[in-house]
């Protein structure tokens, strides 16, 4: 376990992350009926973009970085407001010095009915995000192998909710977990909304995934590719998607507008492009 998300938080794929996990969670919000969500990879919840870590990849500036500094038209800011808010109530000051990670963000967008359980591995990231929870009784942080959690903790009382599934891919074989991991927790909870995040690194591993989703046989698949540049001939992160099962109805048409805008500000290489595509369900 030598990953840590301190090198990355608040880059392009945090953002993109991040903006459909806001999106997700704004949808659940439009009822009353409380919901929760599972954050199986939680990592630290803060991030001080001023730390060694940080400085040393700059990674941030080429994320959140351009995304405040950037001009985005009136529909798209409108559907990134309740991402950016998160951002902001974290650097009441002004600029950016810190960045919320995904515990932080789900926590910030709960009312007072609903719940969050994170989960996190690393010893000392577990103890990071339970000292920012402390006292908090909506958010529980257990130290556990996410995999586990997905059979633990599936499917949560309220019957509603999210189920976050961002693991750090820095061993073989974490694609093939990841669809694992997706049809051991479907069969418990087939009526959860589940976003899985994964790296455009490798193209071939990432055709070998999408091709095992469709496999699985579970019904409703939404894909969202991002690529910020055209494949580096050194294995990079040239781009990133996420997988959403059950999507709202609503997220689609959000993604048509809020992808090309982000698009726009975050690309640092032509030719590159997103894509949204059903790989099961609707129009698949
Ligand atoms: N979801 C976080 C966010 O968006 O802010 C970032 C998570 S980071 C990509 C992956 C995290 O998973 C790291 O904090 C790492 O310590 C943790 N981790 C690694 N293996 C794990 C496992 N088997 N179960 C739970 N957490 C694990």
């Amino acid at each position: 376990m030598n990953y840590r998300h301190a090198y990355h938080a608040g880059n392009f794929a945090d953002v993109v992350k991040h903006v459909v996990l806001t999106r997700l969670l704004e949808y659940l919000k439009q009822k009353d009926k409380a919901f929760r969500v599972i954050d199986t990879h939680a990592g630290i919840g803060r991030y001080d973009l001023s730390s060694a870590e940080a400085q040393k990849t700059g990674e941030w500036q080429g994320g959140i970085g351009r995304l405040v500094d950037g001009a985005l038209g009136a529909p798209a800011a409108a559907l990134l407001a309740p991402y950016l808010e998160v951002v902001r109530a974290l650097n009441p000051d002004g600029g950016l010095k810190k960045y919320p990670g995904s515990p932080l963000i789900a926590r910030h967008l709960l009312r007072k009915q609903d719940r969050l359980t994170a989960i996190e591995l690393h010893p000392d990231d577990a103890n990071r995000l339970k000292a920012v929870f402390a006292g908090d009784f909506q958010a529980r942080v257990i130290e556990l192998d996410g995999w586990l959690a997905l059979g633990a903790q599936l499917p949560p009382k309220e019957k509603r909710g999210l189920v976050l599934i961002d693991p750090p891919f820095e061993e073989a074989g974490e694609f093939d977990r990841l669809v694992d991991g997706l049809v051991k927790a479907h069969k418990r909870w087939p009526g959860g909304i589940y976003a899985l995040w994964y790296p455009i690194k490798e193209r071939k591993a990432v055709i070998a995934f999408r091709k095992a989703l469709k496999q699985t046989g579970i019904p409703k698949l939404l894909d969202i590719e991002f690529e910020i540049r055209p494949a580096s001939s050194e294995p990079s992160l040239d781009g990133s998607g996420m997988v959403v099962v059950n999507p709202p109805f609503t997220l689609e048409g959000e993604l048509r507008l809020l992808l090309p805008a982000l698009h726009r500000l975050l690309a640092v290489g032509r030719p590159a492009d997103w894509s949204l595509r059903w790989l099961a369900g609707e129009a698949g």
